[in-house]
């Protein structure tokens, strides 16, 4: 044999004598030890500027600075007036009403308030003026050149055309939460309540190598016997798509030098890093090598007993994680949606994937190998007798059964097969959005988006509507909720929310907030006088303006028994909310409203108290012992939730 041929025959000896995996693990071991040596941790928060705040996770929840609107305004181009002066009106018997010497064109701070008899033209956008309590189109006037007036020909109802002071966020309100992915309809609630900086968790770098003689990279001629890099890209954007940021590194040779050397730059600059190929036993296959070389604890798992994904390789080096993808593109996905994704997802601060499962019969005998988890890809047809799941039979080396699959099933690693007719879970690929645990819909207030934080805490998430006491228990009782928040009293027995529950519904208690007459500090006809008294010098006094509430609130019950009858200015200004009515007193549209003490205190106003109303909730008696409603109502009893509200300003331990 000639001296040349003495290294291939070498090499040729080496081929043929490949390694065995000597300790293959199963699948629950495997994660079992890389959870243990990797933390599954979220990373850090950071600021980022709003415009890069795109597909970020938010590290903290995120409350609204601000009312939006910041202040009642026209929903229409026309005329601010105050609706009693139109009353009566019609196209026989126009009201007339002569016009301000003021243009309230958006971003102009109104400067006369609109008096009995008058109106200031506005435009869509415009701050509704002190007086003014309702908008007319300017489709419904006639406007008189020679007396500067209009002449209007339908009477407005109060409130109409007007969009309240926080009526779409209020100041203090939770408006997004931890754990979400910014996507294009969070940028502009974020940019609508001036938030310039974003916390974002830190997101994860994972470094992505391919290794293989044969791989090319796109865009690359192929020679014969090589293949394009499917596996780098692929996993580069699975990264993405999970919450990390994916760094590129490229196609390695299979040469211990080269691949020690990336290895070790990839450590030096990442979180994670993630190579694929290389990693079974074979000659050529230098990966799993040079990690038992990088020092302790090193390999964690090689072999693992899964179908496909048999040689995956797990590790730690220089105290990160690093994880080899068996070079077959079907093997390297699953291995890496089982092991890497979790990982990712943790670190960045995402929930876990919620992959949906559905049930679909089998068509066909599937055989598998007895002692390894088997996944089979499976696509889904809807037929005449239910679900069926079609395998999908490509091999671990196809790269389109993973994108052709509806989703995939597990043969279990004790079975030898499943047969025809058999019910199998198929797990949808990127299914989607798990739905939330827990829907509440009610009367918003900025305690209960402190108890929901804390239920967060415990994994569960919940889906908020404030549509009003009263809607929550409208929804409630037609069963689209599994809870009601409100806070609405009863006049005949003077009692709080229960009066209101039908039969077979239960009051779980929240808390008591003070309620008080509220006004600019400094005003004399309020400061140092007991609420009552207040009122009534207010209501003595003709340049006061109140701001009112909506019929059916609590709040409106409580102003009614302040007026006694009376209807001064601002009367029929009656917005929906706590936040809407302190917006109205500090920014002097109104003098004085009444609200709730924590809101005053987040506008700075005075506050006079009056009473405490109870802010509590209903649900059926029959759901309190499901999953979600349960760890509300425990949520809701636990003593640090009890702080934290005590905190804010409420008032806790007391039962409805
Ligand atoms: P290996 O794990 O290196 O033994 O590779 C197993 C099989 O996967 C071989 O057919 C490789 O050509 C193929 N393979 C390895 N890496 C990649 C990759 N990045 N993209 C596509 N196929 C690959
Ligand atoms: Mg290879």
């Amino acid at each position: 044999m000639p001296e040349n041929e003495i290294p291939f025959r070498e090499r040729l000896a080496a081929a043929a004598r490949q390694e065995q995996f000597l300790s293959v693990v199963s699948r629950e071991e495997a994660a079992t030890r890389f959870r243990a040596a990797v933390p599954h941790r979220v990373l850090p928060p950071e600021d980022v500027p709003l415009a890069e705040a795109l597909g970020r996770v938010l590290a903290t929840d995120v409350a609204s600075p601000i009312d939006v609107p910041p202040f009642d305004r026209a929903l229409v181009d026309g005329f601010a007036v105050r609706a009693t002066d139109t009353q009566g009106a019609g196209a026989a018997s126009p009201r007339r009403l002569v016009l301000n010497r003021e243009i309230l064109a958006c971003g102009v701070a109104p400067s006369l308030a609109v008096a009995e008899g008058s109106a200031t033209p506005i435009a869509t956008g415009g701050v509704i003026p002190r007086g003014a309590d309702a908008v007319v189109m300017v489709e419904q006037t006639e406007f008189l050149d020679a007396v500067l007036a209009i002449d209007l020909v339908q009477a407005a109802r109060p409130g109409q055309f007007i969009g309240y002071a926080g009526g779409d966020m209020a100041a203090g309100e939770t408006v997004l939460r931890r754990g979400l992915r910014i996507t294009a309809r969070e940028i502009g609630m974020l940019a609508a309540c001036g938030l310039a900086r974003i916390p974002v968790v830190r997101r994860p770098r994972v470094a992505v190598l391919s290794t293989g003689d044969e791989l090319r990279a796109a865009g690359l001629p192929l020679p014969p016997g090589a293949i394009y890099d499917s596996n780098g890209p692929i996993v580069a954007a699975s990264v993405i798509e999970n919450g990390g940021e994916a760094v590129s590194l490229g196609i390695v040779r299979d040469d211990a030098a080269a691949l020690r050397e990336a290895l070790q730059a990839a450590l030096a600059e990442n979180d994670i890093v993630v190579l694929s190929g290389g990693t079974s036993k074979g000659a050529g296959d230098v990966s799993h090598r040079i990690l038992r070389d990088l020092g302790s604890p090193g390999i964690l798992v090689h072999g693992v007993a899964l179908k496909p994904g048999k040689p995956l390789c797990l590790a730690v080096a220089e105290g990160k994680p690093v994880v080899v993808l068996p070079g077959f593109p079907t093997s390297a996905m699953f291995t890496f949606h089982d092991f890497v994704v979790p990982l990712i997802r943790a670190m960045a601060g995402l929930p876990p994937r919620e992959d949906e499962a559905v049930a679909a019969v089998l068509p066909q005998r599937v055989a598998s190998e007895l002692g390894r988890t088997e996944f089979v890809m499976a696509s889904l047809a809807e037929t005449p007798e239910g679900l069926v799941a079609l395998p999908v039979s490509k091999g671990s080396g196809s790269v389109t059964a993973f994108s052709q699959a509806d989703g995939f099933f597990s043969v279990p690693a004790a079975r030898s097969g499943v047969e025809v007719g058999e019910t199998v879970s198929v797990t949808r690929l990127g299914a989607g959005v798990r739905p939330p645990d827990l829907t509440l819909i009610g009367s918003h207030c900025v305690g209960l988006d402190r108890v929901i934080g804390l239920l967060a805490e415990r994994g569960l998430r919940a889906r908020t509507l404030w549509v009003g006491s009263a809607g929550g228990l409208a929804a409630l009782q037609r069963g689209e909720c599994d809870l009601a928040a409100l806070h609405l009293l009863d006049p005949e027995t003077g009692l709080y929310n229960g009066p209101f529950l039908a039969e077979g519904f239960r009051l779980a208690p929240g808390w008591g907030r003070l309620q008080g007459v509220v006004f600019r500090r400094g005003d004399p006809l309020f400061e140092a006088r007991a609420a009552e008294a207040a009122v009534t010098a207010a209501l003595a006094s003709p340049d006061a303006v109140m701001v009112n509430r909506n019929v059916g609130s609590g709040t409106r019950a409580l102003v009614d028994d302040l007026l006694k009858g009376a209807r001064p200015a601002g009367f029929w200004n009656q917005p929906r909310s706590h936040n809407a009515v302190a917006a109205a007193v500090a920014q002097g549209r109104a003098d004085w409203g009444v609200a709730i003490s924590t809101v005053a205190r987040a506008y700075g106003l005075g506050f006079l108290p009056l009473t405490e109303e109870r802010y509590d909730f209903a649900y059926a008696a029959d759901r309190r012992d499901t999953p979600a409603l349960a760890a509300f109502l425990d949520v809701l009893a636990d003593d640090r939730t009890r702080a934290a509200l005590r905190d804010l300003g409420f008032r806790v331990g007391d039962t409805p």
